[in-house]
């Protein structure tokens, strides 16, 4: 029984995204989805609105949760007796950093390892920060985010 979790922001959830929760999906047995509490960074969605894009456009899949967390990654990989975290990788500029993290959660706790999934090439350049930038500027987001993310721009930006 292979349980793992995939850790991010989701401000707001994109395409990119659920591409890759797709793929993890299909090689775990269970998926839990973390939504991260951030102190740091002011979220344009709040965490109600980024949990239930999550759970909307994942309902289809039966063995994928959502859930928030604040603090560690490896915390919450533990408290879900989860063996897995996923990530996603775009390019070059993502792997210095990931790769970091990945090592200090590791050498954190052995037990737990993580697993890259490379992006499928359509979604190499989207991430959730160009997303709200398309939409700030009221241009087409269809092909970067699910309609229901879509439907949460107009209302927020109001166009
Ligand atoms: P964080 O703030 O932790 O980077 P994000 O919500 O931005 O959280 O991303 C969560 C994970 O999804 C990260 O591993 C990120 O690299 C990955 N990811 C984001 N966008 C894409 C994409 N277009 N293709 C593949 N992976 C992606």
């Amino acid at each position: 029984m292979i349980k793992a979790i995939y850790p991010g922001s989701f401000d707001p959830v994109t395409l990119g995204h659920l591409d890759i929760i797709k793929r993890a999906a299909k090689v775990v047995d269970e998926l839990i989805i973390g939504v991260l509490v951030n102190k740091e960074k002011k979220p344009l969605f709040t965490m109600e609105e980024r949990m239930s894009f999550l759970k909307e456009t994942t309902k289809e899949f039966s063995n994928v949760t959502v859930q928030t967390f604040e603090g560690l990654t490896i915390d919450f990989a533990r408290k879900n007796q989860a063996k897995l975290i996923i990530r996603g990788l775009r390019a070059v500029t993502d792997f210095e950093s990931e790769m970091q993290i990945a090592q200090t959660n590791h050498s954190i706790d052995p037990e737990i390892d993580t697993m890259f999934f490379t992006t499928s090439l359509e979604y190499a350049f989207l991430s959730s920060t160009i997303a709200k930038e398309v939409a700030y500027y009221g241009s087409d987001v269809s092909k970067l985010v699910p309609p229901v993310v879509a439907e949460g721009f107009r209302k927020k930006y109001g166009k």
